[in-house]
């Protein structure tokens, strides 16, 4: 928490407007932000005890691109929030601080990578937040916790400043309590920025403004792929309601086909671990955070016995698959299969986007699971991302927002379910303005809240 930096920030808004001066998008607005992102200042560990040297936390000497637009827009940015460590995970229960807890349901996940920003937003901490998503880690938290989350398309938000993860797939997005305040956010951090090589220079679109636009005549594809076995019925069920309330909209709603689907969570775990293990070098004891050195140590010792006490198992795991993927001898039969496979993906949405205008699915094929409940097998864990993935690796715009919970009846409480809709790369508008209809019609809001209830 950066408590005195919050109220420094609130007194300049307050200055400003007594004075009169024009505000920015989100004057007075607090913004949470995922540790990820580095803050000029403010402690960035991204949820790994790697980033940290005697107990504090790594300090940036600047601000990532997004965080600097945020201030300048006038947003206050009240503290960071938890993670998996380095964004691996879907339940936040990866973090070297302690797991993020599900504010519907404390003993279970709010998902993850991302968990502590849709936690911030679910629990009414801070409107909005940031957080990043590679295979699914604003979308999937965003479904877990009942708000709304958008991975914009890859580039469109710069991402100078964020802790690296797998560098082709990263992205920026923003969490929020509904569509249009999610629109706005994304509005203020969108946009080219010469610091990051691979953000499109396109001008940013009008997303709030498109929230209030019609959808009449919008056609709406519901691939098969995404509501085969493994799918949970209520979930189905509930995202169905939400593509009919489309259809009373007055979008067409036709069936499509994907039908690499099934290979994207092998593809997915094939290329961001090969990414990882390269990025994740820069840890290494000189450079950043922690350094361990035992007697008679000399540098590449060091380095071993660094990146052994500071990494978590997840983490390890992941260093050690994408080092064999790349090694001499493997990296045809793995890492670069992996990436035609991944081209074979982005053609599905290519051909689809030539059918139809937006694809609605369902976000995760489960509901929030018990913390605790797939620890112990990081397959069970990674088979979750299925839904996510394939828009990750097309690079194309996808986004989460509530659809009906599921019902009491079942045996387990009312829990969020997550409608993803995916649009063609850089049409957010009109991602948003299915995203407004849907919710216009959505009893998501009836979930209450237990622990502010
Ligand atoms: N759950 C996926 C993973 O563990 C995605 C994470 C992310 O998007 N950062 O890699």
């Amino acid at each position: 928490v950066s408590g005195e930096q919050a109220l420094a920030q609130a007194r300049e808004v307050d200055l400003k407007r007594a004075r009169g001066e024009t505000l920015g998008k989100l004057a007075g607005v607090p913004i949470g932000l995922k540790d990820a992102l580095a803050t000029r200042g403010v402690a960035t560990t991204c949820g790994s005890k790697i980033l940290t040297r005697n107990g504090k936390g790594w300090l940036p000497p600047f601000d990532a691109t997004v965080v600097s637009r945020l201030k300048a827009a006038g947003a206050i940015l009240p503290g960071k929030c938890n993670m998996d460590e380095f964004a691996m995970g879907s339940s936040t229960e990866n973090s070297a601080f302690g797991p993020a807890k599900n504010p519907w349901d404390t003993t279970r996940t709010p998902g993850g990578s991302s968990g502590g920003s849709a936690v911030a937003v679910a629990a009414q901490m801070t409107p909005g937040s940031l957080g990043s998503d590679t295979g699914g880690s604003i979308r999937q938290p965003a479904s877990f916790s009942n708000v709304v989350g958008v991975k914009p398309t890859y580039g469109r938000v710069s991402r100078y400043g964020l802790v690296a993860f797998a560098s082709s797939l990263d992205q920026i997005g923003p969490f929020a309590v509904d569509v249009r305040s999610a629109a706005r956010i994304l509005e203020v951090i969108a946009g080219q920025d010469e610091r990051d090589a691979t953000s499109i220079d396109a001008p940013v679109g009008a997303y709030e403004a498109a929230c209030e636009r019609s959808v009449k005549g919008t056609r709406v594809g519901v691939p098969e792929e995404y509501f085969a076995a493994g799918l949970d019925p209520e979930i189905a069920a509930s995202v169905r309601a939400s593509i009919d309330a489309l259809a009373n909209a007055g979008c067409t709603i036709q069936p499509i086909k994907l039908p690499h689907t099934d290979y994207a969570v092998a593809t997915y775990y094939v290329l961001a671990t090969a990414e990882a293990s390269s990025n994740l070098a820069r840890f290494d004891g000189v450079r950043f955070g922690m350094r361990v050195e035992s007697a008679g140590a000399n540098l590449t010792t060091m380095y071993g016995d660094t990146r052994e006490a500071g990494f978590g198992a997840e983490v390890k795991r992941r260093i050690m698959l994408g080092t064999y993927v790349l090694s001499a001898g493997y990296y045809d039969a793995y890492y670069l299969k992996a990436l035609r496979v991944r081209t074979l993906i982005r053609r599905d949405f290519e051909e689809a986007f030539k059918q139809v205008d937006i694809i609605a699915t369902p976000t995760s094929p489960v509901a929030p699971f018990r913390l605790g409940e797939r620890t112990g097998d990081p397959l069970a864990m990674y088979l979750a991302d299925i839904y996510t993935l394939p828009a990750s690796l097309a690079g194309v715009p996808a986004l989460s927002l509530p659809g009906a919970p599921t019902p009491a009846s079942s045996g387990r409480p009312p829990l969020p379910v997550g409608v993803q809709l995916i649009a063609a790369p850089l049409d957010e508008e009109r991602m948003f303005a299915v995203a407004a209809a849907v919710e216009a019609a959505s009893p998501a809001r009836a979930l209450a809240l237990p622990a502010l209830a």
